[in-house]
């Protein structure tokens, strides 16, 4: 066990019972579950702090634009950023949202090419295709044959004209962990922009966007043991500069007359209205958590509860399996012949193990892996063995039970 702290006073929702059963919670690419450092952090926040940010000159105002802040300085440290360059959004969605609308106002896509790749969540897929019907940008597609990222592969779908790579750090269906650094350095060397979807990667990886030399990186709080509707959009300054704001009102902006605005600076140019200062708040004790645990740690940890998940199910033969050499913490499977929402809903129901079905938020995926839907089981620093043995036990009790 990585974690030393007790482990249920500290993550009160495995208190619970499903059935009788002692709660499995293997559902973490989706969620992870909630600290009481963090929830006790969000209570403190509004119990004795609460006030709106940066425009106030009273007291409460000033200590929440401080907490606010310093959830901000925090997450930079994190990933090796400036703080001007932490834009605070509701998570992933929005902060790829954010970009892709910015970066396609702008005029540096301008009758260019955004490669992306048929293993994103949809969320680092479906923007892009839309925004590219409104603004005048192209989007090329790497459809990798079963969903299994090469690179060579995915270099030849470079053009003249690609200006931006958008691509995932790690992926949600078959856990694959993207070569992110070899991307980056190929794309620098012909003046490509990259950016990362993060949402897998640095709840499990952390990331250094200096060593990565990353351009643009999004992520969400609630995958890392932060609370739901706080996520992060990293740029470097330099770019973010000059990229037009996403949304406008409030908190964005120097000063207004009829005729014009003058928009705020970094950070704020991009964070119009309240923001969600007890989310951010509720981040910072998420980081320190797993400061504290170590990234490098939780890594290895996870390493090695998938190797030992996979090493078990690949014992059994009615078990098809969506994952590569490079998978971390994330296993998409299906029993033969029995519908993974059954699947899920029988681990639930008799087992207490919470595994997720359905299409992932990733139908090119699914499609590549002629699939509709699969089930995921997923794991995070408080998992163990043992609890994959229950999986296991429940995997080979529904293979029995639809015979
Ligand atoms: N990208 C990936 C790889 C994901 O796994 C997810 C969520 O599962 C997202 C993006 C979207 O994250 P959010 O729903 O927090 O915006």
């Amino acid at each position: 066990m990585l974690y030393k702290k007790d482990l249920i006073e500290n993550f009160p929702i495995l208190k619970r019972e499903i059935n009788g059963k002692k709660i499995i919670y293997f559902d973490n690419a989706a969620t992870t579950l909630t600290p009481t450092n963090v929830t006790n952090a969000i209570k403190d926040f509004y119990d004795y702090h609460n006030a709106n940010v940066h425009r106030g000159a009273h007291l409460l105002s000033n200590e929440a634009t401080e907490m606010y802040e310093n959830a901000r300085k925090t997450v930079a440290k994190f990933i090796n950023a400036k703080t001007q360059e932490i834009i605070f959004t509701r998570g992933t969605t929005e902060s790829i949202n954010l970009f892709a609308y910015s970066i396609g106002k702008s005029n540096w896509l301008e009758n260019k090419e955004v490669l992306i790749t048929t293993i994103e969540h949809h969320s680092n897929f479906v923007p892009w295709q839309q925004l590219s019907k409104i603004f005048n940008f192209k989007v090329n597609y790497y459809n990798p044959e079963n969903s299994l990222f090469e690179l060579d592969k995915f270099f030849s779908n470079i053009t003249e004209n690609t200006k931006l790579i958008s691509i995932t750090g790690m992926s949600n269906v078959t856990g694959q962990v993207i070569p992110i650094k070899e991307i980056i350095k190929y794309a620098h060397e012909k003046d490509i922009l990259v950016h990362i979807d993060g949402a897998q990667l640095v709840p499990h990886f952390g990331i250094d966007v200096i060593e990565t030399d990353i351009d643009f990186l999004s992520f969400s709080g609630h995958k890392m043991l932060g609370p739901m509707g706080i996520g992060v959009f990293y740029g470097k300054k330099k770019f973010l500069k000059k990229l037009p704001p996403f949304q406008y009102g409030g908190e964005m902006i120097n000063w207004v007359s009829i005729e014009n605005t003058d928009f705020a600076e970094l950070p704020e140019k991009f964070q119009a209205g309240t923001p969600n200062v007890g989310g951010a708040v509720g981040l910072k004790a998420a980081i320190e958590l797993l400061n504290e645990i170590g990234m490098e740690n939780i890594k290895k940890h996870s390493k090695k509860l998938t190797k030992y998940a996979i090493d078990k199910m690949k014992e059994l033969d009615y078990i098809n399996l969506y994952t590569s050499k490079d998978t971390s913490s994330v296993i998409s499977f299906n029993i033969d012949n029995v519908h993974p929402h059954d699947v899920a809903q029988i681990l639930s129901d008799k087992f207490g193990i919470a595994v997720r079905s359905g299409h992932l938020c990733a139908q090119p995926l699914l499609k590549q892996l002629n699939t509709k839907s699969v089930c995921r089981a997923s794991f995070y620093f408080y998992n163990t063995e043992e609890e994959i043995d229950k999986l296991i036990e429940g995997i080979k009790y529904i293979k029995e039970w639809f015979k």
